[in-house]
């Protein structure tokens, strides 16, 4: 990534006057257009402050920023609590940024938008509440994925084990930002670093050229409060990923990953619309359900039956 002076005439600086302060403006990211950055962590962490007072940061130095949250719940309820006008309020108001909540077509439709939005915004974060496979599914579709972490002791980090120090969300962080390291916090979060940096040296590292850090900020404290640290923990594993050619190689094996999902995704619909098929499969799930077929025998009949209607017809 490039540093460079000040690019007020990039293409979509539409800074209002006063915006900008004294920061230094970089240039856009032109890898693939965009670097894409995940957002992970409990609910109240802190990740629309932190996103607020991130994107807003960007800004400030010449970015254009997109925020899309993926909100597992959403597909459930048809609505989603992310699109929610009050959270990033300064930042959802910014004309340089766009922030959206959770498509509603399912995985295959946030890997479009991240796509669609990655051609307009050179930084686009996607934030994540959900707990367990979304966070696998953004980390398919970020350039880093980040984990968000409240100020903890070790016994605290023991109460939540589904969050930080499970193995799986730690083995696909690159960056963990200890969050609301302010005021009365400040020692519980230096021991939460301390924590997750120990609890790191335990995971398998993703490239051989960036080893995941641990990093403090008060996402509330303004200019001191760390924000900036956090763009240059970025902006390193950016270089250094990019340089190397992990980067490339790694959106090189989640386009692989992707177009197997959509393999799956429309054998799955095209199952769905064989009616014989689908009866077959009702019966075979009561069956499953009651624990009378293995489930394995039952797909395996499922992708049989479907297989013999493909040939004969
Ligand atoms: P989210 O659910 O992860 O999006 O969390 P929110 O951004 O809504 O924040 C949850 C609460 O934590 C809010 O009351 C925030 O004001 C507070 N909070 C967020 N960041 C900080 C921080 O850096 N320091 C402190 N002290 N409070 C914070």
């Amino acid at each position: 990534m490039h540093i460079a002076s000040s690019t007020g005439s990039e293409p979509g600086s539409t800074a209002r006057p006063g915006q900008e302060g004294d920061q230094q403006q970089e240039q856009p990211i032109r890898l693939g257009k965009s670097f894409r950055i995940g957002l992970s962590g409990p609910p109240g962490v802190g990740k629309s402050t932190f996103i607020e007072a991130f994107g807003m940061n960007l800004l400030s130095k010449g970015h254009r920023v997109s925020v899309l949250a993926v909100d597992p719940s959403s597909a459930r309820t048809g609505g989603s609590i992310l699109g929610d006008k009050t959270r990033m309020t300064e930042l959802s108001r910014d004309t340089r940024a766009y922030v959206r909540p959770s498509p509603s077509r399912g995985t295959l439709g946030i890997v479009l938008a991240v796509n669609i939005l990655s051609a307009g915004y050179d930084i686009c974060l996607v934030e994540t509440v959900g707990v367990g496979q979304s966070e696998t599914m953004v980390a398919d579709i970020v350039d880093m994925f980040v984990l968000l972490v409240p100020p903890a002791g070790g016994d605290e980090l023991q109460v939540a084990p589904q969050w930080g120090m499970k193995k799986g969300i730690m083995e696909l962080s690159d960056l963990v930002i200890v969050n609301k390291s302010d005021g009365a916090l400040v020692d519980s979060a230096r021991n939460a670093q301390i924590e997750y940096t120990s609890a790191l040296k335990f995971v398998k590292a993703i490239s051989s050229h960036w080893k995941p850090k641990v990093i403090r900020v008060s996402s509330k404290g303004g200019p001191e409060g760390g924000i900036d640290k956090a763009w240059d923990a970025m902006k390193e594993y950016f270089d250094i990923m990019e340089s190397t050619g992990d980067l490339q190689a790694k959106r090189g094996n989640q386009r692989k990953i992707w177009m197997w999902r959509q393999v799956s995704s429309e054998l799955l619909d095209l199952l769905n619309e064989d009616t014989q098929v689908r009866e077959m499969a009702n019966e075979l799930e009561s069956k499953v359900l009651r624990n009378e077929v293995m489930s394995g025998a039952a797909a395996h009949q499922i992708v049989q039956r479907f297989m013999k209607g493909m040939s004969s017809s």
